[in-house]
């Protein structure tokens, strides 16, 4: 394994604005990387759906051209990222993992696509996520499950589950992911990862395609605290291009990072959520987290308890909210638009192509979450369905700030277990849903949380996320507690790239 995978980004950044290395072979070495380990599809991590070698070299070359003239045109100038396949990309396709996009090519890029090639940073290619990012484990992906690196036999977390193996894999040491009920946290938990789901309206994103757009919010993915602060400040900020965008100025999350790097917590008051611990954890990860309980007081943190008592109508009131949403956003996949069309042969009224492609189309979880919001938003349901879900949201907002009266950040393990077997939960939706147990609230709340590593499972070797959420524009207290989290833990619990080495050698 060539040393360059597995560094973060940060030093990457440093040798390659020293010219100690240039932008052109640490892409190499990541594209070779990939090459090692990645594929076949049926056995492999399987982080991409679409590689663009030609391109990132390409990219490669201009970022060592404005390093050679003195001027990187950002701290990450020259570093490689990889993308989720539900941002749009004029120079790759775009499928969001379902067949129903399949041949479309969007006309623009992203914003947070259009900030990371003006930044000089290196696009590799497009990344795994179950179907229009509904799922929790990649799996329903159309094009086969991503791996999680500590267990090919395991799974990488969801939606986001592409990005965050890439990472976790060394064949990106950046992702961006998109986080409606978890999908950048959970993986992040899953695969030893940092996630960050940024405050809502703090990220653009315009080019992201929709799910429930309430809840969305585009975020990174890296292996270190600072990265993912690095890479924060670059596609962060207002976009007149998307309504929901706000103008406040994003919290200085680099310099938060930096900051608690120096390991002092003192005065910072921490709530453990009471209602995230006990039955229903796996034992190891509350261990874990416990451990990172006591690491947080002796930092010289002041840690408390508090009671969020309706974050427990979290899941339900998000099963609603999120598939009416989606119902919403999922019409304009109509066969006229977009891609996949079936049935278009004389034969058949425009409403028969547009039933037979989206039957076509569509996975079997799209469709469920399609069904489940047409009935919540109908006229018979809505009021006891969609807008019950809505008061059980008001409530857990009511909650957030509540606590957030008392203490500065929150924290809770991200996730209930460590990654689960392939194929365990995939014709059970509702243990497939529980994986986001924790996440959720922020989502529906809009605040800002974050997943840093938290050790490995005593019980079974695996990762474990420490989650930390913070009131909204104060992502930059989230940022400080993980940065002196991640120092304090070290790097013997942290996360590490797994070998591999069974992979490498089938190659
Ligand atoms: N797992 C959740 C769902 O299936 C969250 C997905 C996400 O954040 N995109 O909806």
């Amino acid at each position: 394994m060539n040393e360059l995978v597995s560094l973060d980004a940060a030093e990457l950044a440093r040798r390659i604005h020293a010219r100690e290395v240039s932008s052109v072979e640490v892409t190499r070495a990541h594209l070779e990387r990939i090459e090692a380990v990645d594929g076949p599809a049926e056995s492999g991590v399987h982080a991409f759906l679409h590689l663009d070698a030609e391109g990132a070299l390409a990219a490669a070359e201009a970022a060592d051209r404005a390093v050679a003239g003195g001027a990187p045109a950002s701290p990450l100038a020259g570093v490689p990222i990889a993308l989720k396949d539900n941002l749009t990309t004029t120079d790759m396709p775009t499928t969001a993992a379902s067949r129903i996009l399949e041949g479309w090519r969007p006309p623009y890029d992203a914003t947070v696509v259009a900030r990371l090639r003006a930044a000089g940073l290196v696009p590799l290619g497009k990344t795994n996520l179950d179907e229009f990012a509904m799922g929790s484990s990649t799996e329903n992906s159309a094009f086969g499950p991503s791996r999680n690196p500590w267990d090919l036999t395991r799974i990488p977390g969801g939606s986001g589950g592409g990005s965050s193996s890439a990472v976790a894999a060394g064949e990106s040491p950046l992702a961006l992911g998109s986080d409606t009920g978890g999908s950048i946290r959970q993986p992040g938990a899953v695969t030893g990862t940092v996630g960050v789901k940024p405050t809502y309206g703090t990220v653009s994103r315009y080019g992201l395609i929709a799910f429930s757009s309430s809840l969305d919010q585009i975020g990174p993915c890296a292996r270190s605290v600072l990265d993912a602060a690095l890479l924060h400040e670059v596609i962060g900020g207002q976009d007149r291009n998307d309504q929901t965008s706000v103008s406040a100025p994003l919290p200085p999350v680099v310099e938060a990072a930096q900051a608690g790097a120096r390991g002092d917590l003192a005065g910072v008051r921490i709530g453990v959520v009471t209602e995230f611990s006990g039955e229903g954890y796996q034992p190891g990860v509350l261990g874990a987290f416990t451990d990172a309980v006591r690491t947080l007081g002796e930092l010289g943190a002041e840690v408390v308890e508090v009671s969020c008592p309706s974050f427990g109508y979290a899941l339900p009131a998000y099963y609603l909210i999120a598939p009416s949403e989606a119902s919403s956003n999922l019409a304009r996949f109509d066969a006229m638009r977009y891609g996949l069309r079936v049935g278009d042969d004389g034969e058949h009224a425009a409403d028969e192509v547009m039933s037979l492609t989206r039957e076509a189309g569509f996975g079997a979880e799209v469709k469920r979450r399609i069904m489940i919001g047409t009935h919540a938003l109908s006229a018979g349901s809505y009021d006891a369905l969609y807008g019950k879900a809505q008061k059980a949201r008001t409530l857990i907002v009511r909650d957030f700030t509540a606590a957030f009266a008392t203490c500065d950040v929150l924290i809770s393990p991200t996730t209930p277990t460590t990654a689960f077997a392939i194929g365990e939960r995939a014709d059970d939706p509702l243990a497939m849903y529980l994986a986001d147990l924790c996440t959720i609230p922020s989502n529906l709340a809009g605040n800002a949380a974050l997943s840093v590593p938290c050790g490995l499972s005593a019980d079974d070797g695996l990762p474990v996320g420490l989650q930390i959420m913070a009131p909204a524009l104060a992502d930059d207290r989230a940022y400080r507690v993980a940065a002196a989290y991640e120092v304090a833990r070290g790097p013997g619990a942290g996360p590490r790239i797994p070998e591999l080495r069974a992979l490498e050698a089938t190659r």
